[in-house]
């Protein structure tokens, strides 16, 4: 039941269906975007992202839990969320606590557009907004990479180690955007942060992708619509592209299909469909 893609250097896997339920787990990085549906590869991820607070991003986060310790993880995982939904959440997990009789315990990190935290050692999260009809956000995970600066490339290694040994400053720093996350939003969310153009891999909605709902419709309910991601089509930098959230106005190979005769060859190229190998959507 499970979509399985290699996006870049990433893998990716779990579910994704507009409306219906998305979660999708990065093993490399062990985060975890979204909650609609719990499945088992992904208990083990210790990093979570809920980009806003609808049933099909978030419904399945008691089961997540459930599933997690059972797999025999204790320790509670981290979760990245819109500041609005923290207190709700937390609420709502007291609540099933009484329910389940064990702990559901979770640590959040309520953030903002612009925002950034920490996740571990040269891994940072930074939270930017999305435009939907309750309070959303995306996500952009940030390496800092240690570089010898240009002057020293090329010196002999016991050459380098003696001027570090002497204080000197050889190494600087430079970030990369590795993967981001963006969901459910108008196509603005790209017009105000051009640099997930730059993103690595960057896995973004398309909801809806030719006449079978009008780019009105689409922006109606706040998603993304195909035209639009083809209006900026030579904008897109990203070595992978995971388009996901189709409408189950969809089959499978409708999206594949769509999708090539649609798309210009710049953009077609980097895009990887996040789309189930079988005839049907899972479940
Ligand atoms: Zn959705
Ligand atoms: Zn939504």
């Amino acid at each position: 039941m499970l979509t399985k893609i290699s996006a870049d250097k990433f893998t990716l896997q779990g579910v994704s269906l507009g409306g219906v339920y998305t979660s999708i787990f990065a093993p490399e990085l062990g985060t975890l975007f979204d909650l609609g549906i719990a499945t088992r590869s992904a208990a083990a991820a210790d990093h979570i992202f809920i980009s806003h607070g609808h049933a099909d991003h978030i419904g399945a986060i008691v089961s997540h839990l459930g599933i997690r310790a059972l797999v025999g993880k204790r320790k509670p995982p981290t979760v990245y969320l819109p500041v609005e939904i923290d207190k709700p959440l937390r609420e709502m997990l007291k609540i099933t606590k009484e329910l389940h009789g064990y702990d559901m315990d979770i640590v959040t990190v309520p953030m903002e557009h612009g925002q950034r935290a920490k996740i571990r050692g040269d891994l940072e999260v930074l939270a930017f907004k999305t435009h939907h009809r309750v309070p959303s956000l995306g996500f952009s995970l940030i390496r800092t990479i240690t570089k010898l600066r240009t002057e020293f490339v090329g010196l002999p290694g016991h050459e380098i180690a003696q001027r570090k040994r002497a204080g000197e400053d050889l190494f600087r720093t430079e970030e990369r955007t590795e993967l981001s996350y963006s969901t459910d939003t108008l196509v603005q969310v790209l017009d105000n942060n051009p640099q997930l153009y730059k993103s690595r891999v960057l896995i973004l909605e398309c909801t809806f992708l030719d006449k079978k709902k009008s780019l009105a419709a689409a922006r109606a309910g706040c998603h993304i619509h195909l035209d639009e991601l083809i209006e900026r089509a030579e904008l897109f930098e990203n070595k992978a592209l995971v388009l996901m959230h189709f409408s189950q106005l969809y089959k499978p190979q409708e999206v594949r299909e769509v999708l090539k005769s649609r798309c210009p060859a710049h953009l077609f190229e980097r895009i990887v469909p996040f789309l189930p190998k079988s005839k049907h959507w899972p479940g």
